[in-house]
């Protein structure tokens, strides 16, 4: 086409006029117009495609992070219970009748400690010191898998084959590291740990089947007042058998009927007694006795009350219990009144939730008026830990009950941690001595020294110090020698049916 004719503007072969050659320009220009807004589009689309690509990358980069963040524990940030369940479910989809698969699942759980340490410190601090124990236990373990699936429990998952006694030489290890203090801010607090272990393939395979085995291990060595056991079959029937027996208590309390429970508790007399040695020879000048209640359960004889008394106290069946068990001492300590003898008093356990039951006040008041019973023949127990629990309650609680004559112990001192701010608070009355001290005084200096500490500062204090739990005559000489002058123990007396303990009134009367 020759420029000088210029463009035609009809294209179909009909009848048209040549184009000027200003108006070819024009349609040029236009046509480059065109081309350079399409080109201009063009690279607006492109980098609108590459801002949506952007977003979108964005957008998976953030959800990935949050699914990962998702699986990780908030406070130690170690793979939680979702990838556990992940991880598991896919290492044991592996497993085919000829993969030589094997390993043990080690479930961990932090001690009581660590929950009165959650309810009374700031957040801050317990979350500190779960941290603390996470990093411990990932410094001891690197490559194995831990997991922090619950808030005070962790699982770790031993892949390959493992001698038993070395699972369990690893698994004291990590509780060693555990317990070692925490010490921050003027505080100093030790957190233990209890742990069951269950292997595979011998004791099953899957995750739920092996996590239900370590709990079951978990809860018999709780129970049994081990730090750790291998789970074993047996272990099953008795844990259901405590969830009978958990069960039947439930049943027996319920009916909240005086007379059902008349039928089913009762409660023995354990003699505390003052004690003055005279040329090797003890002479008692004064004695009371701790009631400890005892359950007649209908299929099974007599249960101990540390089958149930933390059951009843999780499930708020405590209160009708306690009532009924200050009720039914109090009845006990008016008969005894009543036909003369010389019953100094009685010592009842308060269970941290019946102090906390605002009734108790006028329960009793309302029992030592109906029964006639002078202020100093009642005595209240309570523990260390309902002093950490509620301190300023119970210091104004117990200064009242002082003030109107009823006297109070500390129970099972040295077993809480941290409640000596408190303790110089309290209206002086009788600081108990707990009795696994008691028991290692012979083994080891340490408890020895621990108790000797024990007894300067509750004297200091202006405590009268019982010791609970004498067995031997060595442990008493070794007390008496430090000044404690009043013993409870099977040494002196196992705890006693009413029957019998009135006879030990009648015998020691003094
Ligand atoms: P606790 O108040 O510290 O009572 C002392 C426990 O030590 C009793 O166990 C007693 O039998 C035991 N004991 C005393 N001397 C010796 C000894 O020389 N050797 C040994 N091995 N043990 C000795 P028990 O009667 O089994 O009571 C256990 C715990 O159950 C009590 O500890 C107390 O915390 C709780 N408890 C008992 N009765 C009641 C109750 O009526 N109400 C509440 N809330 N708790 C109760
Ligand atoms: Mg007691
Ligand atoms: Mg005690």
């Amino acid at each position: 086409m020759n420029a000088r004719q210029g463009f035609r503007g009809n294209t179909n072969g009909s009848k048209h006029h040549p184009l000027t050659q200003q108006q070819s320009y024009h349609i040029i220009q236009q046509l480059i117009n065109k081309v350079k807004k399409l080109k201009h589009e063009k690279s607006l689309l492109i980098r609108r495609i590459q801002d949506l690509l952007k977003i979108i990358h964005d957008h998976k980069m953030h959800s990935s992070r949050l699914k990962e963040r998702m699986r990780l524990h908030s406070i130690s940030g170690l793979p939680n219970h979702l990838q556990m369940e992940e991880d598991m479910a896919m290492f044991f989809s592996r497993i085919s009748p000829d993969t030589q698969l094997s390993g043990a699942f080690i479930l961990i759980r932090l001690d009581q400690n660590y929950d009165a340490i959650q309810r009374t410190l700031k957040s801050n601090m317990s979350e500190w010191v779960l941290y603390q124990i996470s990093q411990r236990i990932i410094a001891l373990l690197e490559s194995r898998r831990i997991y922090h699936i619950r808030d005070r429990e962790f699982l770790i998952v031993l892949k390959g084959s493992y001698e038993t006694q070395d699972i369990v030489r690893l698994t004291k290890y990590i509780q060693r590291e555990i317990s070692q203090p925490h010490i921050f801010s003027g505080y100093n607090v030790h957190v233990h740990s209890v742990a069951g272990i269950t292997t595979f393939p011998e004791q099953g395979i899957g995750k739920s089947n092996l996590l239900q085995n370590a709990d079951l291990a978990l809860e018999w060595a709780a129970t049994a007042g081990k730090s750790f056991a291998l789970y074993n079959d047996f272990m099953r029937e008795q844990v259901v058998e405590k969830i009978d027996l958990q069960n039947s208590i439930i049943k027996a309390l319920e009916q909240q009927s005086i007379a059902e429970l008349d039928k089913q508790f009762t409660a023995y007399f354990q003699p505390i007694v003052e004690i003055e040695i005279e040329y090797e020879t003890i002479q008692i000048k004064n004695h009371y006795a701790e009631a400890l209640i005892r359950w007649n359960h209908p299929r099974l004889g007599l249960v101990q009350p540390n089958q149930f008394i933390s059951l009843a106290e999780e499930t708020g069946l405590i209160i009708p219990l306690g009532k009924w068990m200050l009720f039914h001492v109090a009845q006990s300590v008016h008969t005894w009144n009543q036909e003369g003898l010389q019953c100094r008093g009685v010592s009842v356990n308060i269970s941290p939730r019946q102090f906390r039951n605002e009734d108790l006040h006028d329960i009793l008041k309302s029992i030592l008026h109906a029964y006639h019973i002078k202020p100093y023949q009642f005595h209240l127990e309570l523990t260390e830990g309902t002093l950490i629990d509620e301190p300023l309650k119970m210091i104004s609680f117990m200064t009242e009950l002082h003030e109107g004559g009823v006297g109070f112990s500390l129970d099972d001192f040295g077993t809480g941690y941290s409640s000596l701010s408190y303790v110089h608070k309290l209206p002086a009355g009788y600081l108990k001595i707990d009795k696994s001290f008691i028991f290692n005084l012979q083994k080891d200096e340490k408890s020895r020294a621990i108790v000797r500490a024990i007894i300067a500062l509750a004297h200091e204090l202006g405590f009268r110090i019982i010791a609970e739990g004498v067995e031997t005559r060595e442990q008493l000489n070794f007390l008496y020698d430090e000044g404690v002058r009043y013993i409870q123990g099977f040494y002196v007396s196992k705890p006693l049916p009413e029957r019998d303990y009135v006879n030990f009134l009648k015998n020691t009367c003094v």
